[in-house]
């Protein structure tokens, strides 16, 4: 009599599934996640810009470019300029 059912919790495990990153840190102003990628695939071709110092980018992509490899066009085309 009066057996308790012990009720089980499953630790309820949300897992995000997380959006490809689009936000980066800035290499002119240092800021973290400023830095948005916008990419624009009917036309090849991506736009990376800092929300803090306004600072953008545009490169041609390809149907496998994923906003990081943008990103790093953008570093090396900073490192080319300095
Ligand atoms: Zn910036």
């Amino acid at each position: 009599m009066g057996r308790r059912k012990s009720k089980r919790q499953a630790p309820q495990r949300k897992r995000a599934i997380e959006p490809m990153e689009t936000q980066f840190a800035c290499p002119f102003c240092n800021h973290e996640k400023s830095c948005e990628v916008k990419m624009d695939k009917s036309r090849n071709t991506a736009r990376i810009y800092c929300r803090v110092c306004l600072e953008d980018y545009q490169t041609t992509i390809n149907g496998l470019s994923e906003p990081i490899d943008v990103y790093n066009d953008w570093i090396d085309a900073c490192d080319a300029i300095n």
